[in-house]
């Protein structure tokens, strides 16, 4: 009553992907000074974390941009600029590169933060305007190992289940996913869950996290070998028999290639490598197997590795062989990392065109073409260059010039001295951000402050595939514009701008990707959905047909046994160890492991500057185990400085037993820390980075 809320507003948390629904409270001045949970939101039931409880601060958080801002060389001053002179400007430059340099000289790399029709006007501005083909999204940090391994297996992307499992489950394998601190409404889900049921939780991390202090087994896996424990598991379930003959029959191909690839992992080899003794893992499989219905979640412990995409396909075969898929209970369920990282896997065309089509297929570049009304010419054939190639082509000369949309790599990407480097060779360098005081924008040529979240309209869509509204809580700050207006008064610049007609609204956005969505054969369709239906059921999860009148059918797929590959049969795939992690040795004997805390959200830009969040981790550290510590004369809270192949960084000691005596945990989320340190060697299929098997020494200050 103090604050004198004059209304509350429903929206969708702009954080982590739980998704949950969240009203904000605003007074007579229309400001937002309060948040709170929506009792009747499936996803929370009324429940926030810390970051949703204050999120209504990150409206006035220090460092909002507020006018665009150029300059010719990045030592020089920025100067206050229009934003038709901005525009008009950066629209000269790109097209200045493209003519000397050609097409994908310029290249854009965009986020998992904004909203989803933000995402696909973003697309038709890369895809049908700038013709760059140079095109990804921070999400290859996150998820494009998830991505690609659905892909592999099941011939689409598309999480399969939905956290409803968690209250149908007989057992759940979580493999580097630490919810309490990454999700912790979703933890809350499964917590509630566990306690009606009691279903064994088995935990797989290097670390004791808080989820492992949860479990009833944690396997404390050695860093990077998670395919060999993976090869183990259905090594045991082949070899007694626990397989469900009939699924495998009926749904899957490859069933003798797998068998003969997992016959070398027999336990006692395996947990020579893995570090997990050959009785629990027999343990464990036989758990899993006999369990009725079993299910995998992961986070980035799965993802960010060399063979990330291949652990994915690892947690998509244990299901497929044990029967474990499009059934209450039964899945094999990726926790995304952004609120909206399945939003642009979706929409954004980053690696393909909207809605889950391919540059590759001819029909896809011909129907998007028609829809549009340009030449089919214009498209690409195969995608371009991932984020992570992106920076390596700018060192070579290959990439001119680079738009950062809601990104920072200058803290989120391995090995960031080397990026600031890659940073200064560019000739221009766009930064798009509603907050101008981000890392990278020391590196920029022209800033664009952009609106944040709520002051915005859209959808997200969470990790279960339930789109939700985002609504425009308050009006942008200052002089800063949505994401969206931004991309559709660029794409005016360009030739192709005055052939397309960009929707006028983000509701017009949305009704074109609902055109674009429909089909039988397309496990996205949102066709039957509309702003009022998804904000008055708390979002609604795809598929969602033309017609539809419940969610029923979004809650999972591949309920028939169908999957979307050429054969209509799921792939189960081999899995070689080749073992490519950077292994500590006499100069560099410390794992070096990364993370997130609950209080912050990936590089601080928002959570870094509000008080009520960043009080409770102010400062980087360093978890170190006491015996380790006492042998090298290091002591709580004492610093030191690491050093890595890549760089050094000093950080404060934590000493707590969470983690070996091999091994340390930076949170990954401050600047000029672990990244670093870290190495970033590339997944081959999804191109994400390895950022949790480095090494490092650990010396006094
Ligand atoms: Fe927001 Fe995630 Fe916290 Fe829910 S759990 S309030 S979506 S940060």
């Amino acid at each position: 009553a103090d604050k004198q809320i004059k209304e509350w507003k429903y929206t969708t948390c702009g954080y982590c992907s739980t998704g949950c629904s969240i009203e904000i409270g605003v007074n007579e001045q229309g400001n937002a000074v309060a948040s709170r949970g929506v009792a009747d939101a499936d996803v929370n039931r009324g429940k926030l974390c810390i970051k949703g409880i204050f999120e209504h601060e990150l409206f006035d958080a220090a460092g909002r941009g507020n006018h665009p801002l150029v300059r010719d060389q990045i030592h020089e001053p920025y100067k206050e600029i229009s934003w038709d002179v901005a525009l008009d400007t950066m629209g000269e430059k790109i097209k200045a590169i493209q003519d000397q340099y050609g097409k994908d000289a310029f290249a854009i790399v965009s986020t998992g933060q904004l909203l989803t029709e933000e995402f696909y006007t973003l697309g038709k501005l890369t895809r049908g305007c700038i013709g760059t083909n140079n095109y990804d999204g921070n999400t290859t940090l996150c998820m494009a190992s998830a991505v690609s391994g659905y892909k592999r297996s099941f011939g689409s992307d598309g999480p399969p289940g939905c956290y409803d499992d968690f209250s149908h489950t007989d057992c759940l394998i979580a493999w580097g996913s630490n919810l309490p601190e990454q999700h912790p409404v979703i933890y809350w889900r499964l917590k509630e869950a566990k306690e009606q049921r009691n279903f064994p939780l088995i935990v797989v991390d290097p670390r004791v996290t808080m989820l492992a202090q949860f479990a009833d087994i944690h396997l404390p896996i050695s860093p990077g070998t998670d395919i060999v424990l993976q090869n183990a598991l259905m090594h045991v379930i082949l070899k007694e028999g626990l397989e469900d003959k009939d699924y495998i029959e009926k749904h899957t191909n490859g069933i003798e290639e797998l068998r003969a690839c997992v016959a070398d992992f027999d336990p006692t080899s395996a947990a020579k490598i893995c570090g997990i003794d050959e009785d629990t893992i027999r343990h464990v499989a036989r758990l899993f197997a006999n369990a009725g219905r079993a299910m995998s979640i992961w986070t980035m412990g799965l993802n960010q590795s060399t063979h990330g995409s291949d652990a994915i396909t690892g947690c998509n075969s244990l299901s497929l062989i044990t029967g474990n898929i499009g059934v209450p209970g039964g899945t094999s369920l990726s926790i995304t990392g952004q609120c909206n990282a399945m939003g642009t896997r979706e929409w954004s065309s980053c690696s393909g065109l909207p809605g889950y089509r391919a540059l590759e297929k001819e029909k896809d570049r011909n129907d998007i073409a028609e829809f549009w009304g340009i030449d089919p010419e214009f498209f690409p054939k195969k995608r371009g260059l991932a984020q992570t190639d992106i920076f390596p082509a700018i060192e070579t000369g290959q990439i001119k010039g680079l738009w950062l949309v809601a990104t920072n790599p200058m803290t989120s990407m391995p090995n960031t001295s080397r990026i600031r480097k890659t940073l200064e060779k560019l000739d221009f360098l766009v930064v798009q951000d509603a907050y101008q005081d981000v890392e990278t924008t020391q590196y920029a040529h022209m800033f664009l402050p952009a609106a944040v979240w709520a002051e915005k309209e859209g959808v997200f869509t969470n990790t279960e595939r339930r789109v939700n509204r985002v609504s425009n809580v308050q009006p942008p700050k200052g002089n800063s514009k949505s994401d969206f207006w931004i991309f559709s008064e660029l794409s005016k610049r360009f030739e192709n701008g005055k052939k397309i007609t960009f929707p006028a609204t983000p509701e017009e956005a949305f009704e074109e990707m609902k055109t674009l969505s429909k089909g039988a054969d397309r496990n996205l369709d949102i066709s039957g959905m509309t702003y009022e239906k998804i904000e008055q059921a708390r979002g609604l999860q795809w598929p969602y047909r033309e017609g539809a009148t419940d969610n029923d059918e979004g809650a999972r797929l591949y309920t028939d046994g169908k999957f979307a590959t050429p054969t209509g049969k799921a792939n189960l795939i081999p899995l070689p160890w080749i073992d490519n992690n950077e292994h500590p040795c006499d100069e560099y004997p410390f794992w070096l492991n990364s993370g997130r805390v609950v209080e912050h959200f990936h590089t601080r830009t928002r959570t870094g500057k509000m008080g009520n969040l960043n009080k409770y981790s102010p400062t980087p550290y360093m978890e170190m185990n006491p015996d380790a510590a006492a042998k090298l004369g290091i002591k709580h809270q004492s610093y030191v400085r690491l050093a890595s192949r890549r760089g050094d960084a000093i950080v404060m000691v934590q000493l707590t037993q969470r983690v070996a005596p091999n091994a340390v945990f930076i949170p990954f989320h401050f600047h000029d820390c672990v990244n670093r340190l870290s190495l970033g060697l590339l997944d081959p299929h999804s191109r994400q980075p390895a950022f949790k098997q480095s090494s490092i020494r650990i010396e006094h200050v």
